[in-house]
């Protein structure tokens, strides 16, 4: 194979070119989550029981990311405050899992048992395995802008960054990414910065993702079931927000487009409705199963986010300027690829949203349907879609006939999204 692609990103391309084309025999897909929360913040289970559901599920890398804090240092909770999360049966399941001399009580001061959480490195220590799993640090910074949340994530960082604030919504954006930038940089790492859940709250608009270039990354489907993923009568959904985003960046502002992250944001391990885990999950094409390639391979967008559906291969092909993508296919199940984007000379007229009192909406304004059409739909499990060079990206979502088994919203199907790939 000469090489496989997804994204002849302006940045990466040349430097990974070559590189690729060494590596494509050795390369196969990790499939991981860089978005889960445990009871270090609001979860409600054990980080090492969670570890160990990612491990039994057949995942090869995770991030726990809570709220404004990493899994470091002595902490104790007390088993009430536990079991009032996750149930009575909480501490039982635990012990089960791993045993009376792996879970840490004591008696707390004010009375009642309290339980020691594990930390990262306790964590990692139990379940890295080389080449079968890999625990990454991660944080969800956890923002907030005149009331409206502001969550990044940051993964493989040394580090807690604290949340920067920021008097606009792109304000905070740039800061909490400028300072995990400089962090990179000090402690000479890759951090990787994903903007989540941008319709949790109806916080950050198409033009927000649009205007702060340094952002490369955000969640195109997060299985929290209150993140708006559709959105409303009013507000657009995350796809369509996906599309203007990337139709501006590329259409006026001579950026990259952004790529999409499908994660879990998983609370509930205890079968209470609520975000739960397996839901949405990337599969990365990577050498090796280490932070650096794993990072190095999300930054040249060599991966695909999946919330069932899975895919054998894709690439893209400049000189033949063909996308090609090869469905993992599933006895019974159809599958349907509409291949998506904005041609060079769309209409790039916009509107506010009003309000029945007709004043503007704080929220992504009106574009034409210019912006995210379907260029072409097609069924099967080998699709095909050669640029005519009028595109300014295109990419594809894949949507298959079975019904998600645990949906995050009303009449979900199982789906993966391919990412935005163009002529240069
Ligand atoms: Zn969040
Ligand atoms: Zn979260």
């Amino acid at each position: 194979m000469k090489f496989q692609l997804s994204l002849l990103s302006f940045v990466f391309a040349i430097s990974i070119l070559s590189t690729i084309d060494a590596q494509e025999s050795k390369s196969r897909w990790y499939k991981g989550n860089l978005h889960t929360h445990s009871l270090w913040s609001d979860g409600n289970d054990f980080p090492d029981m969670i570890v160990r559901w990612y491990v039994n599920h057949d995942y090869q890398f995770l991030a726990l990311t809570d709220h404004n804090i990493m899994s470091v240092g002595q902490k104790w909770m007390p088993l009430k405050t536990i079991e009032k999360r996750g149930g009575k049966n909480v501490l039982d399941k635990y012990v089960k899992a791993f045993g009376d001399k792996w879970v840490e009580k004591r008696e707390g001061k004010s009375g009642g048992t309290e339980i020691r959480l594990k930390t990262f490195a306790e964590c990692r220590k139990r379940f890295d395995k080389t080449e079968s799993f890999m625990l990454l640090t991660g944080e969800e910074i956890s923002d907030s802008v005149g009331g409206l949340p502001l969550h990044l994530n940051a993964t493989n960082l040394k580090k807690l960054l604290r949340p920067t604030g920021g008097s606009t919504i792109r304000e905070a954006m740039t800061r909490n990414l400028r300072a995990a930038k400089e962090q990179a940089k000090k402690e000479g790492r890759e951090i990787l910065v994903h903007l989540n859940h941008p319709n949790f709250g109806w916080a950050v608009t198409a033009e927000d993702l649009a205007a702060v270039t340094e952002e490369r990354f955000f969640e195109v489907y997060n299985g929290h079931p209150g993140v708006n993923h559709l959105g409303d009568k009013i507000r657009p959904s995350v796809e369509r927000i996906w599309d203007i985003a990337n139709t501006i960046r590329m259409g006026q502002l001579d950026a990259p487009p952004l790529l999409g992250i499908a994660t879990d944001d998983c609370h509930n391990y205890h079968g209470k409705p609520g975000s739960q885990p397996g839901r949405g999950w990337i599969m990365v094409r990577s050498k090796q199963l280490k932070s650096k390639a794993i990072l190095r391979a999300i930054n040249a967008g060599d991966f695909y986010c999946s919330s069932g559906v899975e895919l054998e291969n894709f690439s893209f092909d400049p000189k033949s300027k063909t996308l090609t993508i090869e469905i993992k296919s599933e006895k019974g199940v159809e599958y349907k690829t509409e291949f998506i984007g904005t041609a060079k000379d769309y209409d790039k007229s916009s509107r506010p949203r009003l309000n029945n009192n007709g004043k503007t909406i704080r929220t992504t304004r009106m574009y034409s349907k210019d912006i995210g059409k379907v260029f072409a739909t097609q069924s099967g499990t080998k699709v095909q879609y050669q640029l005519t060079g009028k595109e300014l990206y295109v990419r594809a979502t894949i949507t298959s006939s079975k019904k998600h088994p645990n949906p995050s919203f009303k009449n979900q199907t199982e789906q993966a999204w391919v990412q935005p790939v163009f002529l240069k």
